[in-house]
C-alpha cells in the first residue's frame, strides 16, 4: 500500500493546479495519469480569469514563456453580418485581461511538468479502476500490467471526460442541456483578420442559429476549426463528419472566404453528447473538480477556467481542512462553484434561445452601459458579485433583453 497525503486522479488542468498547490503546502501528492502525454483533449481557448488561478498557483511565468498564441478578446458574427468584438480590456477592472489559446497537448503536458517540478509525484500510463469510499483506498493498474494499491486522507477525482468517480459511485446524473456534437479539425493558412483582432476567437453563427463554428488561431498558421450543433442538425445532414465539416464551412459566408486557401492539417475529429452532470461535487474523503463534475457547453470557452478553478479550490480547502480549519464542503466548494457555473448557464441557455445574440448584437443606444459586465463574465470572472450577471443571472439577462429589445421574455 502506497501512502499520500492526496491521491489525483488525471492530469490534465484540474488534476495539475491542483497538485501543485498542494506540493507548494508542504502535502505528499500523488498523481496518475491514464494516457501517455503529450495527448490530443479538446478546450483550446482560454479564459482571462485562467491567468489568475494560474498565477496564485506559481504556474503562469511558464505559461507565458511557452509561447502560446495571444488571446485578446472575441468576436461573434452571424450571417446578416452583425458582428460583436469583446475587448477584454474592457473587463470591470479586473486584474488580467487577456489570455491564451493553446494546443491543449502541449499546454496540459506543460502544466504537469510544473506540478512534477514543484514535488508532485507522477505516474503516466497508469489507469484508476477502483475506489474504496470508506477506506480511501484508490486502486491503479499499471501499464505493465501489475496493480497497486494507494491510501490518501483526501482524494481527488480530476479524471475529466473519464469521469472515474461519478461512474464508481453511481454519481453522474444527466446534463438538462439538450445533446450537442461537436465536429472539428486544424487548417493552416487561413485569412485572418487585419483589424488587431486575429488572435481573438472568432465565433460564427451559421444559419437561424442552427449551429455555431469556432475559429481559434494557435499561431501565426494555424487555427483550429470546430462545428457545433444539435445532434438532430448534425444527422439530418446524413454526411460522415468530415463531409460534414467541409459542407458547413464551405457554405458559411464568412468561414468559406476565411478558409479559401487553407488546408486541413489532421483528421476531421467528433465528439457528441458531451454535457455531464453529477449528483453530488464531494464526498466525506473525496472531492471531484474539473470536467468530472458539470460539463455545460463550449459556446464561451468556460471549460478550462471551471477546471482551474475547482482544482484550486479543492487544493485550498483541503489544505484548510489538514490544518485543523474548519471546512463546509458544501458551502465552501459546491455552492461556490455552483456560482460560476451557474451564470455560464444562464448565458449558454440565453445564447441557444437567441436572447443573448440579441443583447449582444443590439444596436439600441445604451447598450454599452451593461458592456463591461458581459465583458467580464465572457473573461470568466464569474463570481464578482460586483456584477449583477453574477448576483442574478437569469433576471439579469432577461431585463437587458427587455430593455434592449422592448420583448418581455417571461
Ligand atoms: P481533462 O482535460 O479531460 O483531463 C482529465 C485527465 O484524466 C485526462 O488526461 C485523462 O486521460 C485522465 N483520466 C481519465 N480517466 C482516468 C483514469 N481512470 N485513471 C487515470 N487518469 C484518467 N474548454 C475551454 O476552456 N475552452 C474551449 O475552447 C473549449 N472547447 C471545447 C469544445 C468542445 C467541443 C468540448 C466538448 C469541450 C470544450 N472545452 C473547452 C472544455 C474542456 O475540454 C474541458 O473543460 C477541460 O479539458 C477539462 O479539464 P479537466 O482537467 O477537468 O479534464
Amino acid at each position: 500500500m502506497t501512502e499520500c497525503d492526496v491521491f489525483i486522479i488525471g492530469g490534465g488542468p484540474a488534476g495539475s493546479i491542483a497538485a501543485a498547490k498542494l506540493v507548494q503546502a508542504g502535502y505528499s501528492v500523488e498523481l496518475v495519469e491514464k494516457i501517455k502525454f503529450p495527448r490530443f483533449v479538446i478546450g483550446e481557448s482560454l479564459l482571462p480569469r485562467c491567468n489568475e488561478l494560474l498565477e496564485e498557483a506559481g504556474m503562469l511565468e511558464a505559461v507565458e514563456n511557452a509561447g502560446f498564441q495571444f488571446k485578446g478578446g472575441v468576436a461573434f458574427q452571424n450571417e446578416q453580418d452583425d458582428i460583436k468584438v469583446v475587448n477584454f480590456e474592457q473587463n470591470m477592472g479586473q486584474k488580467h485581461n487577456s489570455s491564451f489559446q493553446v494546443r491543449r497537448e502541449t499546454f496540459d503536458k506543460l502544466l504537469l511538468d510544473e506540478a512534477e517540478k514543484f514535488g508532485a509525484h507522477v505516474t503516466m500510463e497508469s489507469e484508476v479502476t477502483a475506489y474504496n469510499e470508506t477506506a480511501n483506498v484508490v486502486t491503479v493498474v499499471h501499464k505493465d500490467g501489475s496493480e497497486e494499491k494507494y491510501h490518501a486522507k483526501k482524494v481527488i477525482d480530476a479524471s475529466g471526460y473519464g469521469r472515474v468517480l461519478p461512474r464508481l459511485l453511481d454519481l453522474d446524473a444527466g446534463s438538462a442541456l439538450a445533446l450537442r456534437d461537436a465536429v472539428f479539425c486544424r487548417v493552416e493558412g487561413d485569412i485572418r483578420p487585419t483589424d488587431g483582432t486575429d488572435g481573438y476567437i472568432y465565433v460564427y453563427v451559421v444559419g437561424d442559429n442552427d449551429a455555431w463554428i469556432w475559429n481559434i488561431p494557435l499561431s501565426p498558421t494555424v487555427t483550429s476549426v470546430g462545428i457545433v450543433c444539435s445532434d438532430a442538425y448534425y444527422r439530418s445532414f446524413n454526411m460522415d463528419q468530415k463531409a460534414f465539416w467541409e459542407h458547413i464551412i464551405a457554405n458559411d459566408p464568412h468561414a468559406k472566404k476565411r478558409y479559401a486557401k487553407a488546408k486541413r492539417i489532421n483528421e476531421v475529429g467528433f465528439i457528441g453528447g458531451y454535457s455531464s452532470n453529477v449528483k453530488k461535487m464531494f464526498g466525506d474523503n473525496f472531492v471531484m473538480v474539473g470536467n468530472a463534475t458539470e460539463f455545460l457547453d463550449p459556446v464561451f470557452s468556460s471549460g478550462v477556467t471551471l477546471a482551474l478553478e475547482s482544482g484550486a479550490k479543492a487544493a485550498d480547502l483541503t489544505i484548510k481542512e489538514f490544518k485543523g480549519e474548519a471546512v463546509d464542503w458544501q458551502r465552501d466548494y459546491e455552492d461556490y462553484m455552483m456560482i460560476g457555473v451557474n451564470v455560464f448557464r444562464e448565458y449558454v441557455e440565453a445564447w441557444y434561445d437567441g436572447r443573448l445574440q440579441s443583447i449582444l448584437f443590439s444596436k439600441t443606444p445604451g447598450a454599452d452601459k451593461i458592456e463591461r459586465k458581459v465583458v467580464s463574465v465572457l473573461s470568466g470572472y464569474v463570481w464578482d458579485k460586483k456584477n449583477m450577471f453574477v448576483n442574478a443571472p437569469t433576471e439579469a439577462v432577461n431585463a437587458t433583453y427587455k430593455a434592449l429589445t422592448g420583448v418581455d421574455p417571461y
